[in-house]
């Protein structure tokens, strides 16, 4: 058991709902380890996101791991490292956050959007993501929803079969593996993020894994402005001079967040064996309220994230009454996701409809989840679903 710390005012003054979606909490000896890194004087890229790295990498299985300010930085470091080139196209799905698909843009390259899998299965589709292939395609970036790797192993054959080049948005899924695979290792780059809701919460940080040499340097370049010797290299005097060897970007991440983010990652198993249990509940819970039914089933060989519990609503259900009934009883809900290829800021590289994402947007609901929800308040949230609908 972690000691858990009072909440200060300052933190009480977020809206007060009896049971939010996502919650975090943290021990005195992990407010200790940031607080030691104030004391050091050192705050930014030196031991501690060095050792942040190495110990995300050897978790995970992967060559290199590059920490960096956010997850939609460590998707753009991975798009503009590739590099994609005006007019690329990368295949993803519609059903993900923004920054899935803005990543692309931002590194010039063109977003195609591909539809999910039907029944319970809503990432990804390999066989949609076929069909959107085109001359033009240079990628395909499987989104690892709700923490499940989807049809990432099938996404690998494709793009191995075809030549192209297999990213992984994993923002949801630190911890999460696929047979003897983490997730985010599958891909020739993964994406992870450390945003406050995220598993392994650091308020902002994320973390790029690869295994290409090649595009681990260059995203290190990139992330801290093009500049061949970091400022830890030159207080160490390693280093005296710098050259700036192409445009970059300040993607880094800092002491005290890398030093939190070591510590996470020692309860990371545990948080995500919480999350799987209480999601377990839930399926198990729902099964006698007809109309609501989980969105994603636990499945033989594949440990989830179970960064999030969407449920799907019949379409007999209508889900804003559903979700302000919630409301009232102090539950929080969200929905993930309103479609990309339907907001206006991608509409323009929609290329017709996306009839699964489409139906699936219209019906799910997700509710809280987190690693230290009580018994009462899971109770708390099926009454109110059963009440709701
Ligand atoms: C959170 C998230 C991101 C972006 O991560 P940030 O750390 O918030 O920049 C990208 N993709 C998905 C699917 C996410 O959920």
């Amino acid at each position: 058991m972690i000691a858990v710390l009072r909440r200060r005012r300052i933190v009480s003054r977020v809206p007060d709902w009896l049971i939010p979606l996502a919650d975090v909490r943290f021990s005195d000896a992990e407010v200790a380890a940031v607080a030691d890194v104030y004391r050091s004087g050192w705050l930014s890229q030196g031991p501690n996101v060095a050792a942040f790295e190495a110990a995300f990498a050897a978790r995970c299985g992967s060559a290199f791991a590059v920490a960096v300010s956010s997850g939609t930085a460590a998707l753009h470091l991975i798009c503009a490292a590739l590099p994609l080139e005006p007019g690329d196209d990368v295949v993803l799905p519609s059903l993900t956050f923004a920054a899935t698909a803005a990543a692309v843009i931002q590194a010039g390259g063109r977003p195609v959007f591909a539809d999910i899998c039907p029944s319970s299965r809503p990432w990804l589709s390999a066989e949609a993501a076929q069909a959107a292939i085109g001359r033009r395609t240079r990628a395909i970036v499987n989104v690892a929803y709700a923490g499940h790797p989807g049809e990432v192993a099938s996404l690998r054959a494709l793009t191995d079969a075809r030549g192209l080049v297999l990213i992984e948005d994993a923002a949801h899924a630190v911890g999460a593996t696929a047979g003897e695979r983490s997730v985010g290792t599958i891909g020739d780059a993964g994406a992870f993020s450390f945003f406050a809701n995220k598993n392994l919460p650091l308020g902002e940080g994320g973390m790029l894994v690869t295994d290409d040499a090649s595009l681990a340097r260059r995203a290190r370049l990139l992330r801290s402005h093009g500049i061949s010797a970091d400022t830890w290299a030159r207080h160490r005097g390693e280093e005296v001079d710098y050259a700036v060897l192409e445009p970059g970007f300040n993607y880094r991440l800092d002491e005290p967040r890398a030093a939190l983010g070591t510590m996470l990652l020692g309860r990371l198993a545990d948080d995500n064996a919480k999350r799987e249990r209480l999601a377990r509940e839930y399926a198990a819970a729902l099964e006698p309220i007809d109309g609501v039914s989980p969105a994603v089933a636990a499945e033989p060989g594949v440990h989830s994230a179970w960064h999030i519990f969407p449920v799907l609503l019949d379409p007999a259900i209508d889900r804003a009454a559903f979700r302000a009934h919630l409301r009232s009883e102090g539950v929080q809900t969200s929905v993930h996701y309103p479609p990309l290829h339907l907001s206006p800021a991608f509409a323009a590289f929609a290329a017709g409809r996306l009839p699964v994402t489409e139906d699936y947007a219209r019906r799910t609901v997700t509710l809280p989840l987190f690693p230290h929800m009580t018994g009462s308040q899971h109770a708390h949230v099926l009454q109110a679903v059963a009440a709701a609908r």
